[in-house]
């Protein structure tokens, strides 16, 4: 079940030293890395997350979030074990903080089952996400390359928390990104994720500055940590600025998890508050999100204020576009756009080792 990894170098003393994210885990013989799938066999790194996946659902390509990648289409989403980050507020702990005999499927799901699964499925797309596929890059990228050559598109759910030369090879094989940025501020990042904040605002500007990949931002709003207006302004400023006032915005509701109980909920106000505050701030399309709120989830044409896109949840309940065009005006949204939207579904869990692919 160990596959080679990519990404190492030798240290000293029979240690490696894993690349690929900025925690630079230095990992002795038979030990494993932060992540707990990137261990040192023999002087050499392998993966334990290689096509060992935790679960799989068909989901509706809003639930990553994104909002400007084909709406209403599906996506084959999945995940492995473990994280390169430590939040305490994880909402996906469960395997997240697993180890990877722990949580994975004895099956193994190489790249083409998986692709043969989505196209089983009708999913026109997979979606590597529930945990951070940065540390199962390896696993990604082969599956990427396979669900490109059947036709379908590939969306990578992350925490941006990767090494540049990493990334490079990650995001090439990737058409569409939601980059969590957990919070504006080092001290945030530094006591409630163990990580830094200036590797995700390189991988975020870097995405939308060098790539081509649809780049969409996600911050989710923690009562008391993260949700103070100023910050929120900082926040919305820096995106303008350096990634463009067309990368949409989502804010979403945190509910108490893993180590975070003593937080509440996130209010519905919190929500709607920061939006008006990202608006103002130029940005033309944010969202709410994890919380019912139509207006917040629709997306309006920024010149002539029609709704584009009108969404409950996850749901799409009327498109009125014309390929990215407006049908009203023939103002352009940002986005990759189809003529018309796939039927959304609720999404379906599929168990594992139940498909026969
Ligand atoms: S990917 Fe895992 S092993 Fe590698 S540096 Fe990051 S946390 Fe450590």
């Amino acid at each position: 079940m160990l596959h080679e990894a990519r990404y190492w170098e030798p240290a000293d003393g029979g240690r490696v030293l894993c690349t690929l994210c900025p925690r630079a885990c230095r990992i002795g013989e038979g030990q494993a890395g932060f992540c707990f799938i990137r261990r040192n066999q023999g002087g050499r790194l392998v993966t334990a997350g290689y096509g060992r996946s935790t679960g799989f659902a068909v989901d509706p390509i809003e639930k990553k979030p994104l909002a400007h990648y084909l709406p209403g289409s599906t996506v084959l989403s999945f995940g492995t074990a473990g994280c390169c980050l430590g939040c305490r507020f994880c909402q996906n702990w469960d395997i997240s903080k697993a180890r990877d005999d722990e949580r994975s499927s004895d099956d193994r799901f190489t790249p083409e089952r998986v692709v043969a699964l989505a196209l089983e499925l009708g999913a026109p797309g997979v979606a590597f996400t529930y945990n951070d596929p940065i540390i199962w890059a390896e696993y990604a990228i082969d599956v990427a390359k396979a669900a490109h050559a059947a036709g379908l598109f590939t969306v990578f759910v992350t925490s941006g928390y990767v090494e540049p030369a990493a990334r490079t090879d990650i995001f090439r094989h990737m058409d569409a990104t939601n980059v969590d940025l957990k919070a504006f501020t080092e001290d945030f990042y530094a006591r409630v994720t163990l990580a830094h904040l200036a590797p995700v605002l390189a991988t975020l500007e870097w995405l939308a500055k060098e790539t081509d990949v649809w780049v969409e931002v996600t911050n989710l709003m923690i009562p008391g940590l993260n949700d103070a207006p100023d910050e929120t302004r900082r926040l919305a400023d820096w995106i303008a600025e350096h990634m463009g006032v067309d990368v949409p915005l989502h804010f979403t509701a945190f509910h108490p998890d893993y180590k975070m109980l003593d937080k509440p909920r996130t209010p519905a106000g919190t929500l709607s508050g920061a939006r008006a505050i990202a608006r103002a701030a130029g940005l033309r399309h944010v969202y709410t999100g994890n919380v019912h709120d139509p207006e917040g989830q629709t997306t309006f044409c920024p010149r002539c204020g029609a709704r584009v896109v009108e969404r409950d949840w996850h749901a799409v309940r009327a498109v009125r576009l014309s390929g990215d065009a407006c049908v009203a005006c023939g103002e352009r949204i940002a986005g990759r756009f189809a003529e018309g939207p796939t039927a959304p579904t609720s999404g379906v869990r599929v168990p594992l080792g139940i498909p026969r692919v």
